[in-house]
């Protein structure tokens, strides 16, 4: 369930990965404590991590309660898996994966990174949301190797967005706007028939927009804004976050065409565009939680 709009072109094209100290290939410190480094972004681990996700998850739909549950209890191992203490957070009519990486250092606000878990009836959901959900898995793993962090990190695996963003704003309604930094959804991230390497980010603050594009420039992607609501960040925005949604070119039209359909299969999955995506997530994250 998306809506759309205009799209404005910001980033740039490819190539902007360098070597260099603040490139891509880091395991780099960042400024100031030569002991609070970020990992590379070329994880070893991170195609084959993507995939095993994506393959589990859309080996079936996950819409009926029981689809849901078994769904949940591979996301919550997962986390559980990367040294996360995996946490439900139960609202009426369903319920969302989320675990807290607490900081290391200082009080700043909390960064969220979400993605929806849930498809609609008949549709394994490989591109919508697999995907996403895959991203902030990845994350989390990224996080794992960040010993400095300024900040906590949530991340969330929201359930019911198809039906009308109820996990979403359920858990949107037990935080506060002051007290969270930024709140970054994914969803769809795994189409990109034109190779382009171009992600839209829908409705950005412009101080989230200048963090991707400048995180952009380092994975070598290109970034869009669009005003695309009617997913998991307009829950977050209607409450007064600063919130951005990330998603394959979706106004651009190099979306999934097979989205809420039974097509949407692990084998349609774009997988070096899905690497870009968590590359590029993660960037942003790291550098949010240990600048
Ligand atoms: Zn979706």
């Amino acid at each position: 369930m998306k809506h759309a709009v205009v799209a404005v072109v910001l980033g740039v094209g490819c190539g902007g990965a360098g070597a260099g100290d603040d490139g891509p290939d880091g395991g780099v410190a960042p400024d100031g404590d030569p002991a609070c480094t970020r990992p590379a972004l070329d994880a070893p681990w991170l195609s084959g991590y993507l995939g095993d996700v994506v393959g589990e998850l859309a080996a079936a739909p996950r819409a009926t309660v029981t689809q849901r549950n078994t769904a949940r209890a591979y996301l919550a191992n997962q986390l559980s898996i990367l040294g996360w203490s995996a946490q439900e957070h139960a609202f009426n009519n369903g319920s969302n994966v989320y675990a807290t990486l607490p900081a290391t250092t200082g009080s700043e606000p909390e960064i969220i990174v979400g993605a929806h878990f849930d498809t609609v009836a008949g549709s394994p959901g490989a591109n919508d949301n697999a995907s996403g959900t895959a991203v902030v898995l990845a994350v989390a793993r990224y996080l794992q190797d960040v010993p400095c962090r300024n900040a906590p990190v949530t991340v969330v695996m929201f359930d019911l967005e198809e039906a009308g963003l109820f996990g979403s704003r359920a858990f949107a309604a037990q935080r506060l706007p002051a007290q969270v930094r930024a709140v970054h959804t994914i969803d769809q991230v795994a189409w990109d028939a034109d190779g382009d390497r171009r992600f839209e980010l829908e409705l950005p603050t412009p101080a989230l927009a200048d963090e991707y594009r400048a995180s952009a420039q380092r994975v070598g992607v290109t970034v869009t804004t669009t005003t695309t609501e009617g997913t998991d960040h307009q829950a977050f925005r209607e409450r007064g976050f600063a919130a951005i949604g990330l998603t394959e070119e979706y106004v651009g039209g190099d979306t999934s065409p097979y989205r809420h359909l039974a097509m949407d299969t692990a084998a349609t999955v774009a997988m070096p565009y899905l690497e870009l995506a968590a590359k590029l997530t993660a960037d942003v994250i790291m550098r949010e939680v240990s600048p």
